[in-house]
């Protein structure tokens, strides 16, 4: 997580997450999509405790940040018009691109 100048963060439900080598909350390199699921599910499901959920929510709705935020992952945040990260851009555009494909390939 990146650094803010904000008091609600120390009684985030992650603070404890990032201090872990396997943070669910930001992707490893190579990520591979079923781990991806596992880990956006473990992440959400601490959102969802959250006592400071809705001041996450405001700032990330402000802010570009990489991972999951207020229960949200890069991919959802950028569906819903939210700021994101320019090193997520990309990734998201692919993730998008191949779920397109996996539909089509599905409706066929
Ligand atoms: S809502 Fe999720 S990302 Fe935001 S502070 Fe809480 S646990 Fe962390």
């Amino acid at each position: 997580m990146s650094e803010i100048e904000a008091s609600w963060r120390d009684e985030a439900a992650c603070i404890d997450a990032y201090k872990r080598p396997k943070n669910p909350f930001q992707a490893s390199f190579s990520e591979r999509l079923s781990s991806r699921e596992k880990r956006l599910a473990a992440a959400k499901a601490i959102c969802a405790t959250c006592p400071v959920f809705n001041e996450c929510l405001n700032y990330i709705s402000e802010h570009e940040e990489v991972g999951v935020w207020a229960g949200m992952d890069e991919d959802e945040r950028y569906e819903l018009g939210m700021p994101v990260h320019a090193d997520d851009l990309t990734a998201i555009k692919r993730r998008a691109d191949a779920k397109q494909k996996l539909e089509k390939r599905d409706v066929a």
